[in-house]
């Protein structure tokens, strides 16, 4: 086991800057989680960790080793990938064994590991097929067997999950989850699945433009996302922004929407008063507002639904407000609305999040 640490890593490629001074503490027998849109450098920060890349500049550690000179198979590591990576010709069995076997592991050990690995995995009555032979959700177990069978301190995971269809990518999202609690090795993991991150991950690790923009817990993170970016990424749909001026009136503070007007909490007075006059951006959820059926007639927001969309646990609704912009709400499947109906929106008050528009930054 070992814990992994990245202190200001940078990888470029000619004139790309794929990694751009990433440091990341990744916890002896964490689940760590890169997440990120695509070209945003999750798997470059991965391939340096495996020794697959060089880096350009900074350092990576693996348990109290700095392994920038190690190639690859000189790293106590195992990388499971996208595409399996399998050899074709050889059977389950051998495809778990080779790695051993390149390490001239014993061969009592090599059987051994194997059978506990296959037995782990249930692929048991798969170990004299070849790949051609499995499907695709039995293949990327394979895959994993090979990685599990290595004993390695750490494995990198490279969207282990994203070619097998989505109910199948659900059952092994939650075997992957199983696996690790039962074997607790140090795991890296990218995706741009932010679902996939958000229930795989103890720790998450948002990345944009080759930088880190947020680490910590999942729930923490998409509860008190540091900057929009983040708010934005993390969530289905996803956070609605909604911009207006920060005024003063009788006391109180509140956003000017234009033709409405959002009333600020009086909690958030104290962040938001260097502000007044100024542009702040307002972020809720769509899980976060209601529709308003008990008249309260505070921070109520009228609407005209665009679209409705039943998505089985939830009802996503497309919604205009009076000030022209469009968002949307998720809201109980219950709820009886149909397109062009006039409702009224309540924001959570304790959902509530301020942005800067000009930083992006969060001021609450
Ligand atoms: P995806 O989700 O699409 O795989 P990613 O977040 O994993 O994206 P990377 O593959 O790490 O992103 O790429 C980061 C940036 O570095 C991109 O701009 C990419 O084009 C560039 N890049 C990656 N590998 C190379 C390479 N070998 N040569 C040149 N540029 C590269």
């Amino acid at each position: 086991m070992a814990h992994v640490e990245l202190n200001d890593l940078v990888k470029e490629f000619d004139d790309v800057t794929a990694v751009d001074g990433v440091s990341l503490d990744i916890p002896d027998e964490s689940f760590t989680v890169l997440v990120g849109p695509s070209g945003c450098g999750k798997t470059t920060t991965l391939r340096l960790i495996a020794g697959l890349e060089r880096a350009t500049d900074g350092e990576i550690r693996i348990g109290d080793e700095v392994v920038n000179d190690q190639r690859a198979y000189e790293r106590d590591i195992a990388m499971v990938f996208q595409n399996y990576a399998l050899y074709p010709h050889k059977t389950v069995r051998e495809n778990m064994r080779f790695g051993l076997e390149q390490h001239d592991t014993p061969e009592d050990t090599i059987t051994q590991r194997v059978t506990e690995a296959a037995e782990l995995l249930q692929i048991n009555d798969l170990l004299d097929r070849r790949p051609s032979e499995l499907s695709g959700g039995q293949q990327q177990r394979v895959a994993l067997g090979r990685a599990i069978v290595r004993d390695p301190a750490v494995f990198l995971m490279d969207e282990p999950l994203s070619n097998l269809d989505a109910k199948l990518r659900v059952q092994m999202r939650a075997e992957l989850n199983k696996l690790h609690e039962e074997l607790s090795t140090t795991t890296v993991y990218v995706t741009h699945d932010q679902v996939e991150a958000m229930t795989l991950a103890d720790q998450i690790a948002v990345m944009d433009d080759g930088q880190i923009q947020q680490v910590g817990a999942p729930t923490h993170v998409y509860t008190n996302p540091r900057n929009m970016f983040v708010a934005g990424f993390l969530g289905s749909p996803s956070m609605n922004f909604i911009e207006g001026t920060l005024e003063e009136s009788g006391g109180k503070f509140e956003l000017d929407l234009g033709s409405d007007t959002h009333d600020v909490p009086d909690e958030f007075v104290d962040q938001l008063e260097g502000y007044l006059g100024e542009r702040v951006v307002l972020g809720i959820r769509p899980e976060n507002i209601a529709l308003n059926q008990d008249g309260v007639p505070s921070n109520v927001h009228p609407a005209t639904v665009q679209v409705v969309e039943p998505q089985g646990e939830k009802t996503v609704l497309e919604l205009d407000l009076d000030t022209g912009e469009t968002i949307k709400a998720a809201v109980d499947p219950d709820t009886t609305v149909e397109m062009g109906d006039s409702v009224n929106l309540r924001f959570d008050r304790d959902s509530l999040q301020y942005f800067d528009p000009k930083t992006g930054r969060s001021l609450t």
